[in-house]
């Protein structure tokens, strides 16, 4: 599942378009004269309460997720769906609303594109006090500005240009304009963010539709739109969520430094597929870096800490796709090779090799270049057991830091029961 990021986020893309389908499907099926409550309470009650339900998931979702971007998109898009079905739809009657001003659904819609768009543009690392006070400030100022244009006297004359007849209306372009913002700065933002660039991107696409949909479906436009627009914060809280989960499974199951599996979570993958794949081979290389304290002493902790991540990231990319690799211990790191026999284990772990030696980290003006040792072994018989492998490559790389280090060294696996 943590692999496949990219495919999430493509899969969500997909399902804000499928979820379009089924909206105008349903407009058909369902016209408004055959069930009235469906769209008069039922529809703006959904898109209130879900409004309301992201935006207490972003904000009690930060301590455990960490995430500045969940943490605003549910105040952005919570709040701007919560003001469209109180303030434009809503599910009760009051005489002490006046009118609905032309044009104020579409500054509430673009209200919304442009905190989607802010999203796509808050870095990741942003502190949470920082965060929490620029979120209130924003969310405060649309408040006063959705109270002064919604009751406002003369607010109509402010909302115009914001209302479009035909496609010929500059106002009709906002929607569009403001969408493409938002699809490219989501992919290049915040693609690799699991998939909530793919989240921000579908959210994006469907505020665009209901912006358009009185071009595209005229008939039905005044149904479409809340129908859409009840429709997203459902979609976003079933995503934000999921996204929830798969954020909180990659920390149980990341190192934070290395950015490659922890122990724990590689010891429990090694002896599902170890128990999966009973045939062998599968291979097992342990990698440690050469007189590494020297480098903590020399260039201090955290370039240590650098020269560690970069290590990582060479290993993680030799790896290639079938191979696990973990953080063993301190700068100690294991990598699993499901049905790879010893020769190609020690072939790929060869390269690994060269490549550090090849690899220069950069930290502030200085340039620190690191070796490693490597211990291979491999099983090959259905007595051994996971342990044993990994004894066998422990030793083998105990004797490659005998032999002067930077260098491969193979073992094999002592217990043959056959
Ligand atoms: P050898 O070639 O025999 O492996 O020598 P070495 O210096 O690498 O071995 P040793 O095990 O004595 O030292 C490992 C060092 O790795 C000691 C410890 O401070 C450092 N280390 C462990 N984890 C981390 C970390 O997360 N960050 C940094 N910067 N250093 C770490
Ligand atoms: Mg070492
Ligand atoms: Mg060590």
């Amino acid at each position: 599942m943590i692999s496949n990021k990219a495919r999430w986020g493509t899969f969500f893309c997909i399902s804000a378009l499928l979820l379009l389908g089924g909206l105008f499907y349903l407009i058909r099926v369902v016209p408004a004269g055959h069930n009235p409550g469906l769209y008069q309470k039922i529809l703006p009650a959904t898109g209130l309460t879900f409004s309301c339900l992201i935006l207490f998931f972003g904000h009690f979702s930060y301590p455990r997720l960490h995430s500045v971007r969940v943490y605003f998109l549910g105040y952005g898009i919570g709040c701007a769906g919560a003001v469209y079905f109180t303030l434009c739809k809503p599910f009760f009657r009051t005489p002490l609303f006046p009118p609905l001003p032309h044009g104020f659904s579409e500054f509430v819609m673009c209200v919304a594109l442009i905190n989607l768009i802010a999203v796509t543009l808050i870095p990741s690392d942003t502190k949470y006090r920082i965060i929490r006070s620029v979120t209130l400030g924003i969310i405060m100022v649309e408040t006063v500005l959705f109270c002064i244009l919604r009751f406002g006297p003369g607010a109509a004359l402010w909302l115009r240009p914001l209302f479009y007849h035909t496609l010929r209306d500059p106002a009709f372009w906002t929607g569009p304009a403001l969408l493409v913002a938002a699809l490219l700065l989501s992919f290049r933002n915040i693609r690799r963010e699991f998939f909530l660039g793919g989240i921000v991107a579908g959210s994006a696409m469907l505020f665009a539709v209901a912006w358009t949909s009185r071009i595209i479906d005229p008939a039905h436009s005044d149904l479409f739109r809340p129908l859409i627009l009840a429709g997203i914060p459902v979609y976003l809280f079933g995503s934000m969520v999921l996204h929830g989960f798969l954020r909180m499974e990659h920390r149980i199951a990341y190192d934070p430094l290395l950015k490659i599996f922890n122990r724990d979570y590689c010891s429990r993958i090694i002896t599902e597929q170890a128990n999966i794949n009973v045939a062998p081979p599968f291979g097992i290389a342990m990698i440690d870096i050469d007189h590494f304290k020297q480098v903590n002493d020399t260039y201090g902790h955290q370039a240590g800490d650098a020269v560690l991540h970069a290590v990582a990231q060479v290993v993680l990319c030799g790896a290639g796709p079938d191979g696990i690799a973990c953080r063993y211990g301190g700068e100690e790191l294991a990598v699993f090779f499901p049905q790879k026999t010893a020769k190609e284990v020690s072939d790929i772990a060869e390269e690994m090799r060269k490549n550090i030696e090849k690899t220069r980290t950069r930290f502030g003006r200085k340039t620190i270049e690191v070796t490693i040792s490597v211990g291979v072994s491999h099983r090959e018989q259905y007595g051994q057991s996971i342990v044993e492998v990994i004894q066998a490559a422990d030793k083998a790389l105990y004797t490659a830091k005998k032999d002067g280090r930077n260098q491969v060294r193979q073992q094999k696996a002592l217990t043959d029961t056959r």
